[in-house]
């Protein structure tokens, strides 16, 4: 049966799941739709493939890990066009997400040994007989449920760092950008062919919602914040633990000894690259009086010289265009003036870039998430004025701060997970900083050796290696070795 299309929303014919094209409506793919129980027998298939994998060691990982990396680099070219295909996202942007994401596949692959590998702990006085030892299990089977805006980065990150923990990994893409998703599955059975190590399932939030319930060892979830809850209502269940990366509201500060065309060149592609719909987007700029109105000026130059279509592409989802509508709406009917864009701004599902001063504080433009092309810039009396009013949200994902003498200062207050002096997003691209944020941005942490952890049980073995000379855990203690042991812990903790 063929049901009507609209452009960029997924349907199900015949079974299959199929995503097209927000702009021209051209189908990208068709994957097969997952029922609970294709999930179900998915993970049972990964919980196999999973001691497979761990059985590999760190250094055998590693190798198929870096083959994969390898393979995903030759083919970088068709998976951007895949992107582009399903989501609308202009070629550079899949590039750049790619290139981030082939850093973090990478760097877990080659640091995971060093950061989860078996190591000796350092011997303390009060157990001296016993050596301590640390070392970091695979959970088994980790899920990952991945959101559209990112279909490539964002699912690469934590995967990169299940896989190269040693677990197995039950994948399920956006309904928006299934067919990348299963490139990423088929490309990984390419470089391991033995066991389905990494599989895809796909469907609406029934398929994502049976993964929370499948009794994985661990789920990690990208997506907005409404969803974040629904998943770890299913996963309290199980007592399935879970690493929530949800939206933002990230700012920027503008002080005042800020490179005013640098901080405007950042501001315009933190806020409009991948046409806004960016977690870690710049949506807010708190910009010092004395540079505030040279910075709208070169934001508004910068901003007005993009081509809407070309590097700015389409709202991926028709709901999308919805609710950066309904943002510039509330903003201008707040008092609040479009330097750049405006009511008019939306043009199916291209918006032109829109940038909006003197919106009030309370206007949804300024406290939701809009994931649309567009920037509110607000002058603030000093940097302080910009922290109170930046840090003002439930949000606290990212963040960027312009400036010199007190840049790293105001970095450190802003009440985020990362922030980037001087630039913009540069954190999501290196592959040793952790991601992640703080309040309604989620919890848990992606990438980096925090990353790395979140995929393995930390395992605490002790090993006796003599006589205890303070003998405490035993009932054959005799009244004189418990007054030495307390005649020990006054020498080893009084000061
Ligand atoms: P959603 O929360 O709508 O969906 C995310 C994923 O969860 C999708 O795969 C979705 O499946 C699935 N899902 C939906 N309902 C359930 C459920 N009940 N149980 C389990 N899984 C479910 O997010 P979007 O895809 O719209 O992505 C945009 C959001 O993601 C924004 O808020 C953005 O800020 C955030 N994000 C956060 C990032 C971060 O690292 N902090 C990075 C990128 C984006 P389906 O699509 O099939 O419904």
């Amino acid at each position: 049966m063929t049901a009507t299309r609209t452009p960029g929303l997924p349907v199900v014919e015949d079974g299959s799941l199929i995503s097209t094209n927000p702009t021209t409506g051209a189908e990208a793919g068709r994957v097969p739709v997952s029922s609970a129980d294709d999930v179900g027998n998915a993970v049972e298939r990964a919980r196999t493939a999973a001691a497979w994998w761990a059985s590999l060691g760190f250094d055998g990982r590693r190798a198929r890990l870096l083959r994969w990396r390898t393979l995903i680099l030759e083919r970088i070219e068709e998976l951007a066009a895949l992107a582009y295909a399903e989501s609308g996202k202009p070629h550079a942007d899949a590039i750049v997400e790619t290139s981030a994401a082939i850093e973090h596949l990478d760097w877990a692959a080659r640091n995971a040994k060093r950061v989860l590998g078996p190591r000796r702990m350092r011997t303390r006085l009060v157990l001296a007989e016993h050596s301590g030892h640390l070392e970091y299990q695979p959970y088994g089977v980790v899920g990952v449920i991945g959101p559209w805006n990112y279909p490539i980065l964002t699912p690469l990150g934590p995967i990169s760092g299940a896989l190269a923990a040693g677990n197995a990994v039950v994948f399920k893409p956006s309904e928006y950008t299934p067919v990348v998703g299963q490139w990423l599955a088929d490309t990984f059975a390419e470089v391991v062919p033995e066991q389905p190590v990494l599989q895809a399932v796909h469907g609406f939030g029934e398929a994502g919602a049976a993964l929370c319930r499948s009794r994985v060892g661990k789920i990690t979830f990208t997506g907005s914040t409404a969803t974040a809850k629904k998943v770890m209502a299913a996963c309290a269940e199980n007592l399935t633990p879970v690493i929530i990366e949800a939206g933002g509201k990230d700012a920027m500060i503008v002080d005042a000894d800020a490179d005013v065309r640098a901080a405007a060149e950042a501001a315009v592609w933190g806020a409009l690259t991948n046409a806004g719909q960016t977690c870690i987007g710049i949506e807010r700029v708190y910009a010092v009086a004395p540079v505030y109105d040279a910075f709208v000026a070169a934001v508004v130059e910068k901003a007005g010289k993009l081509k809407l279509g070309e590097d700015i592409g389409p709202m991926t989802t028709p709901a999308q265009t919805d609710v950066v509508r309904r943002h510039i709406d509330d903003a201008l009917a707040g008092g609040g003036r479009a330097v750049l864009g405006g009511a008019d701004a939306v043009q199916g599902s291209l918006i032109a870039p829109t940038v909006l001063v003197d919106v009030p504080e309370d206007s949804s433009a300024v406290r939701e998430e809009t994931f649309g092309p567009t920037l509110t810039i607000t002058k603030v009396s000093d940097a302080d004025e910009a922290i109170s009013k930046a840090n003002a949200l439930p949000y606290g994902l990212g963040g960027s701060v312009f400036g010199k003498k007190n840049a790293i200062r105001i970095a450190r207050r802003l009440r985020s997970g990362m922030v980037a002096v001087n630039s913009t997003l540069t954190f999501v691209g290196m592959g040793n900083l952790p991601f992640g944020g703080v309040g309604d941005s989620g919890f848990g942490r992606i990438h980096g050796e925090d990353g790395l952890r979140e995929f393995g049980v930390a395992k605490a073995i002790t090993v006796r290696r003599g006589p205890s000379l303070l003998p405490a855990m035993t009932f054959e203690r005799t009244p004189q070795q418990v007054q030495r042991i307390v005649k020990a812990l006054k020498v080893l903790y009084r000061n």
